[in-house]
């Protein structure tokens, strides 16, 4: 347990360095005299006002050396009989006089960052930045500089254009990653299609928000242009039965499996899509026994309950409101994706434009079950089914 937790705070903090990296870093780029240096790993950048650079590319343009020393994690860096120990750990460095003093150090796809100041510095070489680019020009006055700051930049011009629109590419996918994974809510709508199922879509349509369909059967053949229009506008479409008797539904596993595949068969019928995910009627708690979900496991079938219940069929608007945002506000606690369950009732109608609104200023994105992506929702932690 307790290193469980240890790595979820990792993970939290990795996230939000990441997240900061996305916003505050920006890209700059490094010469050595007359030449653009080349960063294959990890691109030189600026952060808080201080310009970062890879120390192992740049070493070798200023024909330095280094080696990484992966025992006690340190890198040393040799130019000219000159070098310097820095023990990234620490955030420090060891002087040829034994003093430590403290750097600044950054880690980038295991590449190590310094202060490209502190390096100039010690190299003894000068530095001078150009705003266009911007580039951060080092001068060796041990070879020649023909070229001045403008005419640099001009000669790289269009490998900067480029260079910069891969790191911009870079950070967007970062942050839709981010998105991906800790920000999704699934809203789920049961015992439909009815009456109110168009308005329900209309609405996730205006909010441009995709959600999830447990049908029974004979109402799927009365509203069958809405079950079309769900698959149009990218909502999933799954099996909550045909009878939703529990006497009849739970009589066997045989009986349960019957309604499941009849529903099934009947979505596929009318979309073409051939739908393996189910809700069984009254959540999988306690009819779901060991024999069923054997099945159901066997006849590769996925079984998605909640964790959130609007509680919309006996519930006023209001309360369905304030239902669903105490339960979204509980599950983002434990770090759970909520799984809404909702009906095709006319309070839920009427409740869904604040939910969605609420939903996304809590920074949710609210996304269809995607049968590609499938994860265990239910409530026998039955992760076969
Ligand atoms: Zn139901």
């Amino acid at each position: 347990m307790y290193k469980i937790m240890i790595l979820l705070l990792l993970s939290f903090l990795l996230v939000s360095t990441n997240t900061r990296a996305a916003t505050t870093q920006s890209l700059i780029f490094v010469a050595v005299n007359d030449e653009l240096v080349e960063f294959s790993d990890a691109k030189p950048f600026n952060f808080e006002g201080v310009t970062y650079v890879p120390v192992r590319s740049l070493a070798t343009t200023v024909n330095a050396e280094v080696l990484y020393d992966p025992t006690e994690n340190s890198v040393i860096v040799t130019k000219d009989n000159q070098s310097m120990k820095i023990l990234i750990n620490d955030n420090m460095y060891v002087t040829e006089s034994f003093e430590k003093l403290p750097i600044t150090v950054k880690t980038v796809n295991d590449r190590t960052l310094l202060p490209l100041r502190f390096i100039a510095e010690y190299f003894q070489l000068e530095v001078t930045f150009h705003a266009e680019g911007p580039i951060a020009r080092l001068l060796d006055h041990n070879e020649v500089a023909q070229l001045t700051n403008e005419q640099l930049y001009l000669n790289n011009k269009e490998k900067i254009k480029a260079e910069k629109e891969k790191w911009k590419a870079a950070i967007e996918e970062e942050q839709m990653k981010e998105v991906d994974n800790s920000k999704i809510a699934y809203l789920t709508f049961d015992d439909g299609p009815n009456v109110n199922t168009a308005q329900i879509l209309d609405i996730l349509q205006k909010y441009e928000v995709k959600a999830t369909f447990f049908m029974i059967e004979p109402k799927v053949w009365k509203f069958e242009e809405e079950v079309q229009r769900m698959v149009t506008e990218n909502h999933t479409i799954a099996s909550h039965s045909v009878t939703h008797d529990k006497n009849k539904v739970y009589h066997s596993p045989e009986s349960l499996l019957n309604e499941m595949n009849t529903t099934r068969a009947t979505l596929l019928g009318i979309t073409g899509i051939d739908s393996r995910l189910i809700r069984v009627p009254y959540g999988s708690k306690p009819y779901l026994t060991k024999d069923y979900r054997d099945l159901l496991a066997s006849s590769n079938l996925q079984v998605w309950d909640w964790n959130v219940d609007s509680k919309d069929w006996k519930n006023t608007t209001k309360e369905i409101i304030s239902t669903v945002e105490t339960q979204v506000a509980s599950q983002k606690k434990k770090n759970n994706a909520p799984i809404i369950l909702f009906h095709n009732s006319p309070n839920t109608v009427e409740a869904l434009p604040e939910i969605i609104e609420f939903l996304q200023n809590e920074g949710y994105v609210m996304k269809a079950y995607d049968p590609d992506h499938h994860f265990m929702a239910n409530f026998w932690n039955d992760n076969r089914i």
